[in-house]
């Protein structure tokens, strides 16, 4: 039966205001002005595509709310950083629940999909395919070896089980390794991608040797490295709140002004909450602290809602429309210039219907 929702739709274009209907997981018209006869929408607000969490750890997730003090080294970076100590340290039943527990914030705040580099080898893929169970979330799983090292028994395993492989940065990597890793995930067809130039500026060459989809970070990247990455049509996921713990900071307007891609992420579940929501929030704050408007909040909303599936060439069409799945939400927000209030942080309390593919999450 088709079903409606009504008020402010988003669109690449900019919101238009009217009705969507959709059957059996499909959106199949959205149109100007209110529903059709005397039809009752299901839910009135502002309508926007699911959200697309680009870069998470959500396997940390065990550790947040923990005191956390100490520089990026001694708390995220492997193999010792606390992380990895706490990773160890927990029984396999704790880390799932603790993940299952992120992925339910993450749909209740509006993420459809998102993309974990996960650690712990093929036992921490296997751990997180078992925390999403039946949960309706997209996964993008980016894999990687146990050890900083290549094994081909290893790697080719993991390669059957991943979308891709995600690992920590070239500096903690002996090099000639990594192309290894790099090489047999590229010729498998999988997709490749490191975080680059996160505390210290890295070596832009020896990175795009290796053939990434796409990079974590480059808070530190030369102004000639975002020219680069822009001519090569590589995205770069940004996670302004983990930036910001880590006294970085991601200059999105001189990012923009390159042309780069960019999308948004969570990154590590110790540090910060899974809604991207606040991703969005933070990110405007940064981008726009100099005073005036120098990043809009359309230019923030693209990175949430339509650039992450140039990412992964994604079938599926982020942007609301005829014929795409129904992955969307309805939200209680201010109807006139919903984009300003979309990027002053939004909470699960404020989303009133939210629909992945045939399943309902919340009504
Ligand atoms: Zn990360």
């Amino acid at each position: 039966m088709m079903q409606y929702v009504e008020g402010m739709i988003y669109q690449r274009s900019g919101f238009i205001n009217g009705h969507l209907g959709f059957e059996d997981g499909i959106i199949t018209e959205i149109y100007r002005g209110m529903c059709p006869g005397n039809i009752e929408p299901l839910a009135k607000g502002v309508v926007m595509p699911l959200l697309t969490n680009c870069h998470t750890h959500i396997g940390d997730a065990i550790a947040h709310g923990r005191k956390l003090t100490g520089d990026l080294e001694s708390l995220v970076a492997p193999p010792n950083g606390l992380k990895f100590r706490i990773l160890r340290e927990s029984t396999p039943r704790d880390l799932r629940n603790a993940m299952h527990r992120a992925l339910i914030d993450m749909l209740d705040t509006g993420t459809g999909t998102f993309c974990d580099f996960r650690e712990e080898g093929l036992q921490g893929v296997e751990l997180l395919k078992k925390a999403i169970g039946e949960l309706p979330i997209k996964p993008m799983i980016m894999g990687r070896p146990k050890e900083l090292k290549y094994s081909r028994s290893e790697l080719s395993e993991l390669l059957t089980k991943v979308n891709g492989i995600g690992v920590s940065s070239i500096s903690d990597w002996d090099y000639s390794e990594l192309e290894k890793v790099a090489k047999e995930t590229k010729a498998k067809s999988k997709v490749f991608a490191l975080h680059a130039s996160e505390r210290i500026r890295e070596d832009l060459d020896m990175i795009l040797d290796l053939k990434p989809d796409f990079l974590v970070h480059m808070t530190k990247g030369s102004n000639a490295d975002l020219e680069t990455l822009s001519e090569n049509k590589i995205p770069v996921v940004i996670c302004p709140r983990t930036n910001v713990f880590f006294k970085n900071r991601p200059n999105i307007k001189k990012m923009l002004s390159k042309n780069v891609t960019l999308v948004l992420g969570t990154d590590n579940a110790m540090l910060n909450s899974s809604n991207l929501f606040e991703e969005l929030r933070v990110g405007f704050e940064l981008a726009n602290r100099t005073g005036g408007l120098s990043v809009s909040a359309e230019d923030m909303l693209i990175m949430a809602a339509v650039n992450p599936k140039k990412l992964f060439n994604a079938t599926d069409h982020l942007n609301l429309g005829p014929g795409t799945p129904s992955n969307f939400m309805v939200l209680e927000l201010p109807m006139d210039k919903p984009e300003y209030a979309l990027v002053r942080g939004v909470s699960a309390d404020k989303i009133k219907f939210i629909t992945i593919g045939k399943s309902v999450w919340k009504k």
